[in-house]
């Protein structure tokens, strides 16, 4: 049955298909941590829907929440109506945003997808400064609609169209183990930072003042770069003065994902647009932006979409934000990761292979290099995106699912959901491990 159902998806469905070629698993059930595939056999999922998975799968707070909806005979879509649910996912969401951006939050529902409110978060920021130009990062991911798209950092995903229309300032993510500058460390950091300032402030460094500055607290589909707060501070000192928004892209950082409600919060930066999507719907499509009241320039109707008034999303999200906060998941996620951290940092000692490992919180990556590569000026060695595929690979043989990427794609991913258990950890990290030993034979 399995055979069949893949086969079929080969010949019915697009060639741009990912996780379908790197996991030829289908999924028939799946609880916590655990998938199980048609075969009969499990895996731990260290992918967790992109990160959209919080409490993992069917978590009982969320399927509750959702059985609630679908028996109290609710209009499960509402456009942007007043409803209870609306009511009572705004509360949660407010909840635990910081307490001095969320005393002045509006929030606009914005639709399904990550990419929908990176859009809407872009467009209020031209409106309300009626300015056009856009900075943005390298290693960035926005989504896939083609203001995000001209954004991100990444080419591959915008090679196969022309055109994109956006003026795009792009600045270098400090990023020490491949230091756009070639310094590294909390040095490279200041020269990321002084790189900025000096052109933004520049009369003559051809960059307009921009509507908006746009940032990942840390970087995920980029490899898993945390943005040293030191750096985001400076960013907001130097958006201020130049009149520049500042929009945070928290829609993987967000919901305790890396020790912090929020990414934004382990610098004490206070964005003026926040960005979120992913876990707060708690699995189902939800995606909104919350900025200040004074940036509120639109107009009735200038912001729209179908999909604004998702009940069961709304739910489920509510569900999962209150239990996050009540049973202080982003703590768990902070302890819990750095000791997982501490322990991807000593396989660099085992495999000649392993390379840096960073994140923050349950945000973690792995860089695979290539041993027999020439290292660059600060010894980090090649990025070996193949043998990172043969990780891969092996760890789903063992029965652990881990995503790649990272600006070479040569960065094990790892998204496990909040409620990973410690058991389940020292699992991931053993499979890991001999994963790796495997790749390298
Ligand atoms: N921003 C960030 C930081 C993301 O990680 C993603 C998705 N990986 C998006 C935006 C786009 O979200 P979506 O795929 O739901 O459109």
């Amino acid at each position: 049955a399995m055979r069949g159902i893949l086969d079929r998806q080969e010949r019915r469905e697009s060639a741009a298909r990912t996780y379908a070629r790197r996991f030829p698993v289908v999924p028939v059930r799946a609880h916590g941590m655990t998938v199980e595939g048609a075969d009969g056999r499990c895996y731990l999922d260290c992918l967790s829907g992109a990160g959209t998975l919080a409490l993992g799968h069917n978590h009982p707070v969320v399927v509750d929440a959702l059985r609630k909806v679908l028996d109290s005979g609710r209009m499960l879509h509402t456009l942007d109506l007043a409803t209870p649910e609306k009511d009572d996912f705004t509360d949660a969401l407010l909840a635990g945003l910081p307490r001095a951006f969320a005393e002045r939050a509006r929030v606009q529902f914005c639709g399904p997808a990550g990419t929908d409110a990176v859009e809407a978060a872009l467009k209020l920021s031209q409106t309300a400064t009626g300015r056009g130009g856009l900075l943005a990062f390298t290693g960035a991911y926005h989504g896939m609609t083609l203001g995000a798209l001209a954004v991100s950092g990444g080419v591959a995903a915008k090679e196969p169209v022309t055109g994109i229309a956006a003026d795009v300032t792009r600045l270098p993510f400090p990023y020490s183990y491949r230091c756009p500058f070639g310094i590294g460390g909390e040095q490279g950091e200041h020269v990321a930072a002084e790189y900025a300032a000096r052109l933004l402030d520049d009369p003559s460094g051809g960059v307009t003042p921009a509507a908006a500055l746009l940032v990942e607290p840390v970087q995920g589909e980029g490899g898993v770069v945390p943005a040293p707060d030191g750096w985001l501070r400076r960013l907001r000192e130097l958006t201020a003065r130049h009149g520049t928004l500042m929009i945070a892209d928290e829609v993987q950082t967000g919901a305790g994902r890396t020790g912090a409600m929020w990414g934004v919060q382990h610098s004490g930066v206070l964005p003026d647009i926040m960005v979120m999507s992913k876990a707060i719907g708690g699995g189902l499509p939800l995606a909104v932006i919350a900025y200040r009241d004074d940036l509120d320039v639109w107009r009735p109707g200038a912001h729209a979409g179908t999909f604004r008034g998702t009940t069961l999303a709304m739910a489920a999200g509510a569900a999962t934000l209150r239990f996050i906060a009540a049973e202080r998941l982003a703590e768990r996620a902070a302890e819990l990761g750095e000791r997982m951290l501490a322990r991807l940092r000593e396989l660099r000692g085992r495999f000649a292979s392993a390379g840096d490992a960073r994140g923050r919180g349950l945000m973690l990556g792995l860089e695979i290099v290539d041993p027999s590569g020439e290292p660059d000026a600060l010894g980090a060695l090649p990025a070996a995106p193949l043998l990172a595929r043969r990780v891969q690979a092996e760890a789903l043989r063992a029965g652990v699912i881990v995503e790649l990427g990272g600006r070479h794609d040569a960065v094990v991913r790892l998204l496990p959901p909040l409620t990973i258990t410690d058991e389940e950890a020292d699992r991931v990290l053993a499979v890991l491990a001999d994963a790796i030993g495997t790749a390298e034979r």
